[in-house]
């Protein structure tokens, strides 16, 4: 992969409006982080409840910064009438970027895509903020491949820094050049890689997920590993972290992972993490994961 230096000015097109599609931890970080920086976006989900979600999780970020006396609560009022919350695709042929952040199934994601890609403009970046599937697969669903790659954020959005822009087999350099001008424009560190599952940042952490279940299989307690881990001078333990990543996600990934480095990822015992999936423990999502969160 190249850092994303100088692709900026090789966008023909700024990026002025937005779209975003599922408004979960993903997708409702992205509109704020959006809308904060200032591009309006819409924000597209599937029932009411998810888009309340992502509209209060905006709220709760701004009403701290006009809290802490950096922000006015005018302003805060602006950027909340920014973020238009929908659960149809009117207004999308005005927008020249759309993210979809909808759950991490490859099938899914197909399906949303290729339905967006007729609701938008001939011209506009279409961009997917998958976490491990391979960009240029996504792609076989499109009729403008070229107009397609990975913008891939980390959680919390408005706290990481960096964003992956994905480059498929067919993405142009126009759409890689306006989607790191955008990654820019959000206040974020862009990094250009190809394609391949799980990109760079996965293809470390995966392993490290991996380590983890392995030293649980082997008798070890979670709450201690998390606790050695921060000694060590990591922000959060593996386990809190799949909690935040949310467990389903993290388990719909790395199966993707095991598919794509089967040499590698060790796919052949079931982990803690799954028996955390099958209990329907999700992690901070829904209240229980590793920890309880009431
Ligand atoms: P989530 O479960 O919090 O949210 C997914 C949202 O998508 C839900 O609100 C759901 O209602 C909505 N949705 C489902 N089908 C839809 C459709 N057809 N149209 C519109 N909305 C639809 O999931 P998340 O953690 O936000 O993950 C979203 C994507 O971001 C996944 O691809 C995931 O791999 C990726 N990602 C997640 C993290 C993380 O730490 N959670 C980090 C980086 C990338």
């Amino acid at each position: 992969g190249k850092v994303a230096k100088g692709w900026e000015k090789k966008a023909d097109k700024k990026i002025e409006h937005a779209a975003v599609l599922g408004a979960g931890i993903m997708g409702g970080g992205i509109a704020y982080q959006s809308a904060f920086k200032g591009t309006p976006i819409k924000m597209k989900d599937i029932n009411q409840d998810g888009l309340d979600l992502g509209l209060s999780e905006a709220n709760k970020l701004l009403a701290k910064r006009v809290a802490k006396g950096r922000m006015t609560p005018a302003k805060m009022g602006d950027v909340l009438n920014s973020i238009d919350p929908t659960l149809t695709y009117a207004g999308f042929e005005d927008v020249d970027i759309v993210v979809e952040a909808v759950v991490e199934n490859e099938k899914v994601k197909g399906i949303v895509l290729a339905e967006t890609e007729k609701n938008i403009d001939k011209d506009a970046v279409l961009a997917s903020n998958t976490s491990t599937i391979s960009i240029t697969r996504l792609a076989e669903n499109l009729e403008r491949p070229e107009n397609f790659c990975g913008m891939h954020f980390f959680n919390p959005v408005h706290a990481m820094p960096l964003v992956e822009v994905i480059r498929g087999e067919k993405t142009s350099d126009n759409a890689i050049a306006r989607t790191v001008a955008y990654a820019n424009k959000m206040g974020k560190k862009a990094v250009v890689v190809n394609d391949c599952p799980g990109f760079l940042v996965n293809r470390v952490l995966f392993p490290y997920f991996g380590g983890f279940n392995a030293l649980l299989r082997d008798g070890a307690d979670f709450q201690a590993i998390d606790k050695v881990m921060e000694r060590f001078g990591w922000p959060m333990g593996p386990a809190y972290l799949m909690d935040v990543v949310g467990i389903d996600t993290g388990v719909h990934a790395a199966n993707v992972m095991a598919e794509g480095f089967p040499d590698r990822m060790q796919p052949d015992f079931k982990s803690a993490t799954e028996v955390m999936f099958e209990l329907e423990r999700y992690g901070q999502k829904n209240g229980k994961g590793f920890y309880e969160y009431v």
